[in-house]
């Protein structure tokens, strides 16, 4: 993403009815937030929105937040929300880092990561979203029965990716190194913005399910 100072997108934001503002005290209690009983899906990294927008559309019995951590990206999907706004989706603008002090245990039914940033640098690795300090805070906050899927066209990240999971409680359930050639998990696939891209390039995407 490279427009990470749209001058300001912090105030906008601020005063956005479609962001969850001081979400730190809704831990423990975001079904009241959405106002019902229903599952509670993450995509943190979530760029401009598009995944989740459609995601929203086509599950309105689910309730989605979003995690972004520029101000800059989320207001692009504030923009679209504004023109189309749906319910049962919600943005945070934080950094994933704190993601335990924002929602309880269990408190949430699946986590997406898609095209997550590489940090290449070996000292970056545990900034990496996929990286085993940031499974453990998610095995925090998921229910026992959650899935994390993850998606991205970088091997490097993937091969990371996979490897991490060795270290810690979690299983792979299916994975797939050129998703879009993959009938089976290509059912009911939601394209992001860098899938599209990517994708488009001849890029094969990656992607697996894990569970504990
Ligand atoms: N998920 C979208 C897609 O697939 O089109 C966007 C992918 S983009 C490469 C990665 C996004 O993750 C960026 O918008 C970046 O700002 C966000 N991000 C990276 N690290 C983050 C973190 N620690 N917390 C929240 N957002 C983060």
């Amino acid at each position: 993403m490279r427009l990470r100072n749209i001058t300001g997108s912090r105030e906008v934001i601020a005063e956005n009815e479609f962001v969850i503002h001081d979400p730190e005290k809704r831990r423990g209690q975001w079904k009241s937030v959405f106002g019902n009983d229903r599952p509670i899906r993450l995509e943190i990294g979530m760029g401009k929105g598009r995944f989740l927008m459609t995601l929203a559309v086509q599950h309105p019995e689910i309730n989605y937040l979003g995690i972004e951590k520029y101000s800059s990206v989320l207001l692009r999907a504030l923009q679209k929300m504004e023109e189309d706004p749906l319910p049962n989706l919600r943005f945070i603008r934080m950094d994933a880092e704190y993601i335990t002090d924002v929602f309880a245990e269990e408190e949430i039914d699946r986590i997406y990561l898609n095209f997550s940033d590489p940090w290449p640098k070996d000292r970056h690795a545990k900034r990496r979203l996929p990286s085993r300090q940031f499974l453990e805070r998610y095995d925090q906050i998921l229910q026992k029965d959650g899935i994390i899927e993850f998606k991205t066209d970088n091997r490097g990240l993937f091969d990371f990716a996979v490897e991490e999971i060795a270290e810690t409680k979690w299983k792979i359930d299916a994975v797939t190194y050129d998703l879009h050639h993959d009938e089976k998990m290509m059912e009911g696939n939601v394209m992001t913005e860098y899938e599209e891209r990517f994708s488009s390039q001849g890029n094969p995407i990656c992607k697996y399910v894990i569970s504990r």
